[in-house]
């Protein structure tokens, strides 16, 4: 696969950190297997990865709702994605 931003080759595996927003909510989701460029770093994350995060971040934004409400300020929420 090719770096989309510097168009490289190489990639390495390793995780990345992905934010989610959802309104005041921010769900910070890390420990995402990735592969990475091994020129500029930028993460790419495969299709069957980003379903099952999006999966994750549902569920927990789900159980944030009530929280939610309940704060004025932002909330920021960490989450370990377990493969
Ligand atoms: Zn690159």
């Amino acid at each position: 696969m090719t770096c989309l931003l510097c168009k490289n080759k190489k990639m390495t595996r390793g995780t990345t950190v992905l934010p989610i927003e959802c309104g005041k909510a921010v769900l910070l989701v890390t420990d995402i297997p990735a592969r990475i460029c091994a020129n500029c770093g930028e993460p790419y994350i495969d299709e069957k990865t980003a379903k099952e995060v999006e999966a994750l971040a549902n569920e927990e934004l789900n159980g944030l709702i009530s929280f939610k409400k309940r704060r004025n300020g932002r909330t920021l929420v960490v989450t370990e994605f377990a493969a």
